[in-house]
Protein backbone atom coordinates (compact mmCIF):
# COMPACT_ATOMS: atom_id res chain seq x y z
CA UNK A 1 0.00 0.00 0.00
CA UNK A 2 3.48 2.35 0.49
CA UNK A 3 2.87 1.87 -3.30
CA UNK A 4 0.21 3.98 -3.83
CA UNK A 5 0.22 7.19 -5.41
CA UNK A 6 -2.31 9.25 -4.56
CA UNK A 7 -3.16 12.71 -6.57
CA UNK A 8 -4.64 15.38 -3.53
CA UNK A 9 -6.94 18.05 -5.27
CA UNK A 10 -6.69 21.72 -4.63
CA UNK A 11 -9.71 23.44 -3.92
CA UNK A 12 -10.24 25.19 -7.34
CA UNK A 13 -10.10 21.08 -7.97
CA UNK A 14 -12.75 19.90 -5.68
CA UNK A 15 -14.87 22.55 -6.67
CA UNK A 16 -14.75 21.60 -10.39
CA UNK A 17 -15.64 17.77 -8.83
CA UNK A 18 -18.26 18.61 -7.00
CA UNK A 19 -19.57 19.77 -10.21
CA UNK A 20 -19.37 16.05 -11.49
CA UNK A 21 -20.48 14.34 -8.11
CA UNK A 22 -23.64 16.45 -8.53
CA UNK A 23 -24.83 15.48 -12.01
CA UNK A 24 -23.81 11.70 -10.86
CA UNK A 25 -26.14 12.19 -7.70
CA UNK A 26 -29.12 13.87 -10.02
CA UNK A 27 -28.64 11.19 -13.27
CA UNK A 28 -29.20 8.64 -9.94
CA UNK A 29 -32.31 10.48 -8.07
CA UNK A 30 -33.99 10.50 -12.02
CA UNK A 31 -33.28 6.63 -12.38
CA UNK A 32 -34.81 6.22 -8.53
CA UNK A 33 -37.84 8.65 -9.70
CA UNK A 34 -38.86 6.35 -12.10
CA UNK A 35 -37.95 2.35 -10.73
CA UNK A 36 -41.61 0.77 -10.77
CA UNK A 37 -42.34 -2.90 -11.88
CA UNK A 38 -42.01 -3.88 -15.60
CA UNK A 39 -39.45 -1.15 -16.21
CA UNK A 40 -36.58 -2.38 -17.87
CA UNK A 41 -33.10 -1.66 -16.84
CA UNK A 42 -32.12 -0.68 -20.64
CA UNK A 43 -34.61 2.41 -20.28
CA UNK A 44 -33.02 3.22 -17.01
CA UNK A 45 -29.80 3.76 -18.67
CA UNK A 46 -31.62 5.73 -21.18
CA UNK A 47 -32.31 8.21 -18.34
CA UNK A 48 -29.09 8.16 -16.35
CA UNK A 49 -27.65 9.21 -19.85
CA UNK A 50 -29.89 11.75 -20.89
CA UNK A 51 -29.64 12.99 -17.92
CA UNK A 52 -25.87 13.21 -17.60
CA UNK A 53 -25.96 14.89 -21.43
CA UNK A 54 -28.49 17.48 -20.05
CA UNK A 55 -25.81 19.16 -17.55
CA UNK A 56 -23.34 19.12 -20.89
CA UNK A 57 -21.29 15.69 -19.19
CA UNK A 58 -20.66 12.50 -20.66
CA UNK A 59 -21.21 8.93 -19.10
CA UNK A 60 -17.82 7.85 -17.77
CA UNK A 61 -18.79 4.12 -17.69
CA UNK A 62 -18.75 4.16 -21.27
CA UNK A 63 -15.07 5.25 -21.18
CA UNK A 64 -14.50 1.88 -19.28
CA UNK A 65 -12.96 -0.55 -22.15
CA UNK A 66 -15.55 -2.84 -23.18
CA UNK A 67 -18.27 -1.29 -21.81
CA UNK A 68 -21.25 0.23 -23.52
CA UNK A 69 -23.39 1.50 -20.53
CA UNK A 70 -24.12 4.72 -18.59
CA UNK A 71 -25.19 2.44 -15.50
CA UNK A 72 -24.78 -1.18 -13.92
CA UNK A 73 -27.82 -2.53 -12.40
CA UNK A 74 -27.11 -5.07 -10.77
CA UNK A 75 -30.87 -7.07 -9.50
CA UNK A 76 -31.19 -9.55 -6.47
CA UNK A 77 -28.21 -11.64 -6.47
CA UNK A 78 -25.89 -9.88 -8.96
CA UNK A 79 -23.99 -7.16 -5.94
CA UNK A 80 -22.37 -5.11 -8.86
CA UNK A 81 -21.78 -4.49 -12.56
CA UNK A 82 -25.02 -5.83 -13.94
CA UNK A 83 -25.66 -4.83 -17.46
CA UNK A 84 -28.48 -3.07 -18.41
CA UNK A 85 -31.01 -4.71 -21.07
CA UNK A 86 -34.49 -4.16 -22.50
CA UNK A 87 -34.80 -8.04 -21.21
CA UNK A 88 -34.28 -7.37 -17.92
CA UNK A 89 -37.25 -5.94 -16.62
CA UNK A 90 -37.79 -5.21 -12.47
CA UNK A 91 -40.24 -7.07 -10.64
CA UNK A 92 -42.09 -5.76 -7.52
CA UNK A 93 -39.86 -6.80 -4.70
CA UNK A 94 -36.49 -6.94 -6.42
CA UNK A 95 -34.07 -5.59 -5.10
CA UNK A 96 -31.43 -3.24 -7.80
CA UNK A 97 -28.37 -1.49 -7.15
CA UNK A 98 -28.00 1.15 -9.70
CA UNK A 99 -24.00 2.64 -10.16
CA UNK A 100 -23.11 5.29 -12.60
CA UNK A 101 -20.88 8.36 -13.30
CA UNK A 102 -20.06 11.31 -14.64
CA UNK A 103 -17.36 12.56 -16.48
CA UNK A 104 -17.78 16.68 -16.78
CA UNK A 105 -15.65 18.79 -20.27
CA UNK A 106 -12.97 19.72 -17.81
CA UNK A 107 -12.47 15.99 -16.97
CA UNK A 108 -13.59 15.61 -13.58
CA UNK A 109 -15.08 12.20 -12.25
CA UNK A 110 -18.24 11.59 -9.81
CA UNK A 111 -19.05 8.20 -9.01
CA UNK A 112 -21.79 6.88 -6.59
CA UNK A 113 -24.71 3.59 -5.84
CA UNK A 114 -27.57 3.18 -4.33
CA UNK A 115 -30.18 0.29 -3.89
CA UNK A 116 -33.48 0.44 -4.18
CA UNK A 117 -36.64 -2.39 -3.37
CA UNK A 118 -39.14 -2.04 -6.03
CA UNK A 119 -42.53 -1.54 -4.30
CA UNK A 120 -45.58 -3.88 -4.41
CA UNK A 121 -43.83 -6.83 -3.33
CA UNK A 122 -44.21 -9.78 -0.95
CA UNK A 123 -43.96 -8.36 2.48
CA UNK A 124 -41.49 -10.60 4.31
CA UNK A 125 -39.20 -10.99 0.98
CA UNK A 126 -39.13 -6.68 0.70
CA UNK A 127 -38.57 -6.26 4.20
CA UNK A 128 -35.78 -8.13 3.84
CA UNK A 129 -34.47 -6.55 1.33
CA UNK A 130 -34.75 -3.46 2.58
CA UNK A 131 -33.04 -4.14 5.78
CA UNK A 132 -29.89 -5.40 3.33
CA UNK A 133 -30.44 -1.80 1.79
CA UNK A 134 -30.29 -0.20 4.95
CA UNK A 135 -27.58 -2.02 6.62
CA UNK A 136 -25.41 -1.16 3.45
CA UNK A 137 -26.36 2.09 3.18
CA UNK A 138 -25.81 2.91 7.12
CA UNK A 139 -22.22 1.22 6.60
CA UNK A 140 -21.21 3.62 3.81
CA UNK A 141 -22.30 6.60 5.60
CA UNK A 142 -20.22 5.33 8.98
CA UNK A 143 -17.20 5.35 6.77
CA UNK A 144 -17.83 8.78 5.67
CA UNK A 145 -18.53 10.04 8.77
CA UNK A 146 -14.98 8.32 10.02
CA UNK A 147 -13.03 10.08 7.08
CA UNK A 148 -13.67 13.06 9.02
CA UNK A 149 -11.77 12.47 11.51
CA UNK A 150 -9.23 9.82 10.11
CA UNK A 151 -5.43 9.78 10.32
CA UNK A 152 -4.97 6.37 8.40
CA UNK A 153 -7.13 5.61 5.67
CA UNK A 154 -8.24 1.97 7.16
CA UNK A 155 -10.39 3.45 9.97
CA UNK A 156 -12.52 4.10 6.97
CA UNK A 157 -12.91 0.36 6.24
CA UNK A 158 -13.17 -0.34 9.75
CA UNK A 159 -16.43 1.59 10.63
CA UNK A 160 -17.69 0.18 7.38
CA UNK A 161 -17.39 -3.20 9.11
CA UNK A 162 -18.07 -2.35 11.97
CA UNK A 163 -21.28 -0.15 10.84
CA UNK A 164 -22.15 -4.07 8.76
CA UNK A 165 -21.28 -6.22 11.59
CA UNK A 166 -23.99 -3.88 13.93
CA UNK A 167 -26.76 -4.47 11.44
CA UNK A 168 -26.46 -8.06 11.11
CA UNK A 169 -25.04 -11.12 9.81
CA UNK A 170 -23.69 -9.62 6.36
CA UNK A 171 -21.00 -11.37 3.88
CA UNK A 172 -18.72 -8.22 2.96
CA UNK A 173 -17.43 -8.68 -0.41
CA UNK A 174 -13.07 -8.76 -0.41
CA UNK A 175 -12.07 -8.56 -3.49
CA UNK A 176 -14.51 -5.07 -5.06
CA UNK A 177 -13.35 -1.66 -2.90
CA UNK A 178 -13.46 1.76 -3.08
CA UNK A 179 -10.81 4.42 -4.66
CA UNK A 180 -9.23 7.04 -5.36
CA UNK A 181 -11.37 9.71 -7.75
CA UNK A 182 -10.75 12.22 -10.01
CA UNK A 183 -9.35 12.72 -13.35
CA UNK A 184 -9.70 9.26 -13.52
CA UNK A 185 -12.84 7.54 -12.43
CA UNK A 186 -10.64 4.75 -10.90
CA UNK A 187 -7.76 6.10 -9.09
CA UNK A 188 -5.31 5.03 -6.28
CA UNK A 189 -5.90 4.22 -2.90
CA UNK A 190 -7.81 1.10 -2.47
CA UNK A 191 -10.64 1.88 0.14
CA UNK A 192 -11.27 -1.59 1.55
CA UNK A 193 -14.61 -2.21 3.28
CA UNK A 194 -13.31 -4.22 5.76
CA UNK A 195 -10.40 -4.36 8.87
CA UNK A 196 -6.84 -4.62 7.36
CA UNK A 197 -3.62 -5.33 9.09
CA UNK A 198 -1.99 -2.24 7.04
CA UNK A 199 -3.81 0.94 8.29
CA UNK A 200 -3.62 2.08 4.98
CA UNK A 201 -1.82 5.21 3.72
CA UNK A 202 -2.05 8.76 5.79
CA UNK A 203 -5.40 10.57 5.07
CA UNK A 204 -4.41 14.25 4.15
CA UNK A 205 -6.61 17.34 3.00
CA UNK A 206 -7.21 16.62 -1.37
CA UNK A 207 -8.17 13.30 -1.07
CA UNK A 208 -10.73 12.46 -2.69
CA UNK A 209 -12.28 8.59 -2.63
CA UNK A 210 -15.40 6.73 -3.53
CA UNK A 211 -16.48 4.88 -0.63
CA UNK A 212 -18.34 1.72 -1.94
CA UNK A 213 -19.65 -0.91 0.61
CA UNK A 214 -20.83 -4.01 -1.37
CA UNK A 215 -22.60 -6.62 1.08
CA UNK A 216 -24.80 -10.11 0.73
CA UNK A 217 -27.36 -11.57 2.95
CA UNK A 218 -25.43 -14.58 2.29
CA UNK A 219 -21.66 -15.47 1.69
CA UNK A 220 -19.61 -13.29 0.67
CA UNK A 221 -18.11 -15.53 -2.09
CA UNK A 222 -18.84 -14.57 -5.63
CA UNK A 223 -18.63 -15.22 -9.07
CA UNK A 224 -18.45 -13.26 -12.38
CA UNK A 225 -21.35 -14.06 -14.51
CA UNK A 226 -20.85 -15.59 -18.58
CA UNK A 227 -21.06 -12.17 -19.56
CA UNK A 228 -17.38 -11.11 -18.02
CA UNK A 229 -19.17 -8.26 -16.37
CA UNK A 230 -22.00 -9.00 -13.57
CA UNK A 231 -20.26 -9.98 -10.27
CA UNK A 232 -23.34 -12.17 -8.46
CA UNK A 233 -23.59 -14.14 -5.28
CA UNK A 234 -22.62 -17.55 -5.33
CA UNK A 235 -25.03 -18.94 -3.08
CA UNK A 236 -27.61 -16.92 -4.77
CA UNK A 237 -28.40 -14.78 -1.76
CA UNK A 238 -29.27 -10.90 -1.86
CA UNK A 239 -26.60 -8.10 -2.61
CA UNK A 240 -26.62 -4.40 -2.02
CA UNK A 241 -24.09 -1.96 -3.13
CA UNK A 242 -24.23 2.04 -2.01
CA UNK A 243 -21.57 4.30 -2.98
CA UNK A 244 -20.77 8.51 -2.66
CA UNK A 245 -17.92 10.38 -4.06
CA UNK A 246 -16.81 11.92 -1.09
CA UNK A 247 -13.34 14.98 -0.51
CA UNK A 248 -11.31 15.78 2.66
CA UNK A 249 -10.20 18.94 2.88
CA UNK A 250 -8.65 21.46 4.64
CA UNK A 251 -12.80 22.98 6.01
CA UNK A 252 -13.51 19.32 6.86
CA UNK A 253 -15.20 16.36 4.09
CA UNK A 254 -17.92 17.38 1.99
CA UNK A 255 -19.95 14.39 -0.10
CA UNK A 256 -19.60 15.82 -3.28
CA UNK A 257 -22.45 13.35 -5.06
CA UNK A 258 -25.55 13.78 -2.43
CA UNK A 259 -26.95 16.91 -3.05
CA UNK A 260 -27.11 18.18 0.24
CA UNK A 261 -23.19 17.31 0.59
CA UNK A 262 -24.26 14.40 3.25
CA UNK A 263 -25.73 17.01 5.84
CA UNK A 264 -28.66 14.92 6.71
CA UNK A 265 -27.16 11.29 6.58
CA UNK A 266 -24.21 12.77 8.61
CA UNK A 267 -26.06 14.34 11.22
CA UNK A 268 -26.79 11.32 13.31
CA UNK A 269 -22.80 11.08 13.45
CA UNK A 270 -22.46 14.33 14.30
CA UNK A 271 -20.45 15.30 11.44
CA UNK A 272 -21.22 18.41 9.54
CA UNK A 273 -20.01 18.82 6.04
CA UNK A 274 -18.14 21.60 4.87
CA UNK A 275 -18.41 23.18 1.24
CA UNK A 276 -15.29 24.46 -0.24
CA UNK A 277 -14.17 28.09 -0.11
CA UNK A 278 -11.86 29.09 -2.82
MG1 LIG B 1 -19.53 3.26 -8.86
MG1 LIG C 1 -16.60 3.26 -7.61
Amino acid sequence: MGREKITLKTNAEILLMREAGLITGRALEAVKNVIVPGISTLELDAIAEATIESFGAKSNFKLVAGYHHTICASINDEVVHGIPSKDRILAAGDIISIDCGAITPAGWNGDAAFSFVVPGGDEAVSAKRQALSDACEASLWAGIAALATATRLNEVGRAVEKSIRNSGRYGILQDYIGHGVGRSMHEDPAVFNYQTRDLGPVVEPGLVIAIEPMITVGSEKVRVLADEWTISTKDGSDGSHWEHTVALHAGGIWVLTAEDGGEACLSVYGVKPVPVNL
